[in-house]
């Protein structure tokens, strides 16, 4: 009988990790760039004689490196597992009320997950048919609201005044903006924190500093809130971030230039791939990320994820509604990008 007592949930399902190396690896919106040298070097030196203690509870080397970058005091800032642990320790906290969340109906497909596991009540709003947030629509009563900026798997951004007005419209809401894809080409609604109380900005470093497989989120906020998360989090794992990420994730804040760089170098490639897809019948959004949110304009996106499946370029695709004729395509490098397009250029239909 122990089956009555068990909490079900429909999982979320990430992208795949192919075993073979050989794959070129476009479906999880990686950065194709290793992190900055320092990492390795650091790496190697590190003390493994202190693996035997616990971490720091609280990173704080982290906590204040990320602090100093963005000019934040470090109460304001609060570290996490990845952006996913980081949200949803934001789930957990600042979604406990008796309206409904609301967040777009095409987006991060997270959400609805976390809100499903912690029972939180929630409202899907609809994007408008050219992909952009109907801001309209995010001021109805609500228990909260959590939208990405630039949206996934969309691509979209929407300019900071798009962010305000949903401020504004929710003085008694917390605004969470999910800043995953934020430093390929669009601005942070970090400087609004000294207007908006109720806002809270998370990012990730597995996207623009190259560590996605340290698992290092964030997220800036008024030291309120940072301290409500801290109580939740505290009641659930005080060690969530092992030493390793804690110390190479300082490292890599540091080294702005590397960050700079690699981040322009994948907006760069992004730009020429847009042009070189566009001429063999490709549209897409005007992506401020490092992934193309792409259609064909005759062969449907399911014929080409399997194609280029079936030659070890792997894309993202989803069966769903709304989204169904559309590939998700991670900017790689260029050696990557030049093979995906000769690859498309073989298949029939295409050119
Ligand atoms: N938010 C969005 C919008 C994402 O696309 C992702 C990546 N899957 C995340 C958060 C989580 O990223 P991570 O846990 O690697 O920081």
């Amino acid at each position: 009988m122990w089956e009555e007592n068990v909490r079900r949930v429909i999982p979320y399902v990430a992208g795949e990790q192919p075993k073979d190396k050989n794959v070129i690896k476009l479906n999880t919106n990686e950065c194709p760039y290793p992190p900055a040298p320092g990492v390795e070097q650091a790496a190697k030196e590190m003390d493994v004689d202190s693996l035997r203690l616990y971490p720091d509870t609280e990173s704080t080397a982290l906590t204040e490196a990320l602090a100093s970058y963005y000019g934040v005091d470090p109460d304001q800032v609060f570290v996490g597992v990845g952006s996913d642990d980081v949200l949803s320790m934001c789930f957990l906290t600042f979604f406990d009320g008796k309206e409904p969340v609301l967040f777009p109906d095409i987006t991060y497909s997270f959400y609805d997950v976390w809100a499903k596991l912690y029972r939180i009540p929630f409202r899907t709003v609809p994007l408008k048919e050219d992909w952009t947030l109907d801001v309209e629509g995010f001021k109805a009563p609500n228990g909260g609201i959590i939208f990405p900026n630039p949206n996934a798997p969309t691509a979209v951004y929407e300019d900071l005044s798009v962010v305000e007005e949903i401020l504004q419209a929710n003085p008694d809401s917390i605004v969470i903006v999910d800043e995953a894809y934020i430093d390929f080409g669009g601005s942070s609604a970090l400087p609004l924190l000294k207007k908006y109380s109720n806002l809270l900005v998370v990012q990730t470093f597995s996207k623009s500093r190259s560590m996605a497989g340290l698992r290092i989120g964030f997220c800036i906020g008024s030291k309120e809130m940072i301290k409500c998360l801290n109580d939740v989090k505290f009641s659930v794992n005080s060690y969530t971030m092992n030493m390793p990420s804690q110390a190479l994730g300082v490292i890599a804040v540091e080294d702005d230039a590397y960050f700079r760089e690699t981040t322009g170098k994948i907006i760069r490639t992004r730009e020429r791939v847009k042009e070189e897809l566009a001429a063999i019948g490709f549209s897409f959004t005007d992506s401020k990320t490092n992934f193309l949110f792409a259609t064909h304009r005759s062969v449907p996106a399911k014929e080409i994820f399997t194609y280029l499946r079936e030659r070890n370029i792997y894309v993202r695709f989803w069966d769903k509604p709304r989204i169904g004729n559309r590939l998700r395509i991670t900017i790689g490098t260029d050696a990557q990008m030049d093979t995906l397009i000769e690859t498309l250029k073989g298949m029939p239909g295409i050119c």
